[in-house]
């Protein structure tokens, strides 16, 4: 089936008590029991719920994968996974990864006794010099977050297979439209449903996707057992903006194109982070694995000071100043005082994240609107 069709209708059964063509929402919190432990398969709704029933199903088929599983919020996905680890392992991630991430790892589960190396995986080879005896998990983000830098996901699955460790790809940023690291070798996805799934700015969730049955079954016991589940109308308001993921997501990486190159061309802009340009880094690696660009889009002004950059990022209308991404409205943000305020300042700019830059999450709105706003707002 092709990945249009895929997306509606993916997980969608009509109901069975009324034939309901849309996934009912299943408020509730228990099931009644026709004799003790005889039940239809749902008995307690932390541990299993129709509509999230249905959500993981889609979940699963939208990314390729056998199994699905839904989270209350992206980082309680991406706690799932770490809690697969034992004190004394360790973990090989990516330099510039998601803020939240970042605080996740070194706040809160260093404590736990897990070492998270940090490297540059868009170098295979700086992956591989990381790899200890004790590494027990890689965790890639690509595109990177502010960034955009790319990591080449079966070159690092090669690596992960022979050391026999597990390849997670946050694939937040790329949406399942637009690349599948299963099919590229990764043993889990991991997604903030919050951004372009859901699509439309109105849910926190995150999802995991899987094929190893083993490794689906240590991740359903750790939802269940630590119970950062999502509540049904979340998963309604997902399972909704999957359906229309395919259309949103070309309109997104048409009119990123649109906005990239106009900035490009700007006299005032320095540079643009947007992997669809031929002498961005990972541009044949994207050309490859991702089967769009997307419309996340960085970039720096030639003045660079912060003050000037809080002036551009004042001076929008239709890009609205706020955190987050995916939706169907176009966002601006600063990622130094937003998104990757935890992140030390030394660190942010060793990593390349500069004070100035502005990152756009580019809507579906008209680009015409869209151009005329940022000219404005640049000046
Ligand atoms: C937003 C985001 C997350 C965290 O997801 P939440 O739903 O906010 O918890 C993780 N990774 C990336 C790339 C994100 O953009």
């Amino acid at each position: 089936m092709k990945s249009a069709t895929k997306y509606i209708h993916a997980g969608s059964h009509p109901d069975p008590s009324t034939g309901a063509i849309m996934t009912p929402v299943y408020q509730t919190s228990t099931y009644v029991q026709e004799a003790p432990g005889v039940n239809k398969g749902y008995e307690y709704a932390r541990s299993q719920n129709p509509t999230r029933t249905a959500l993981e199903e889609a979940l699963a088929v939208i990314e390729n994968g056998k199994f699905g599983l839904a989270f209350s919020s992206g980082v309680a996905a991406t706690d799932a996974v770490i809690k697969l680890l034992n004190p004394g392992d360790e973990v090989i991630c990516a330099n510039d990864m998601y803020g939240g991430t970042y605080r996740l790892f070194t706040k809160v589960f260093e404590r736990f006794g897990i070492v998270f190396r940090y490297v540059d995986t868009t170098s295979a080879a700086n992956v591989e010099a990381a790899v200890t005896p004790k590494t027990k998990l890689i965790w890639l983000e690509t595109p990177t977050n502010p960034l955009m830098n790319i990591t080449d996901i079966a070159s690092v699955a090669a690596i992960s297979k022979a050391h026999k460790l597990i390849l997670v790809v946050d694939n937040t940023f790329a949406s399942p439209a637009l690349q599948n690291p299963l099919d590229l070798g990764a043993d889990i996805v991991m997604h903030s449903a919050t951004k372009y799934l859901g699509g439309h700015s109105d849910v926190i969730q995150g999802a995991l996707v899987m094929n190893d049955v083993e490794l689906r079954d240590k991740l359903y016991f750790i939802q269940k057992s630590c119970g950062a589940v999502p509540g049904p109308m979340d998963c309604f308001l997902v399972l909704r903006g999957i359906k229309t993921l395919g259309v949103r997501m070309k309109a997104h990486c048409e009119n990123g194109k649109r906005i990239a190159h106009w900035l490009k061309d700007h006299p005032k802009v320095s540079k643009v982070y947007w992997p669809g340009f031929e002498d961005h880094a990972g541009y044949a690696v994207a050309s490859k694995q991702m089967k769009g660009f997307g419309g996340m889009i960085s970039f720096e002004l030639k003045n660079d000071s912060v003050e000037e950059a809080k002036r551009v990022l004042s001076s929008t209308h239709l890009f609205s100043l706020a955190e987050s991404l995916g939706g169907v409205e176009s966002l601006i943000n600063h990622p130094a005082s937003m998104t990757h305020a935890s992140i030390p300042r030394e660190e942010r700019i060793k990593n390349g994240l500069s004070d100035s830059l502005i990152r756009l999450s580019v809507g579906i709105e008209d680009a015409d609107d869209l151009v005329e706003d940022l000219a404005k707002a640049i000046g």
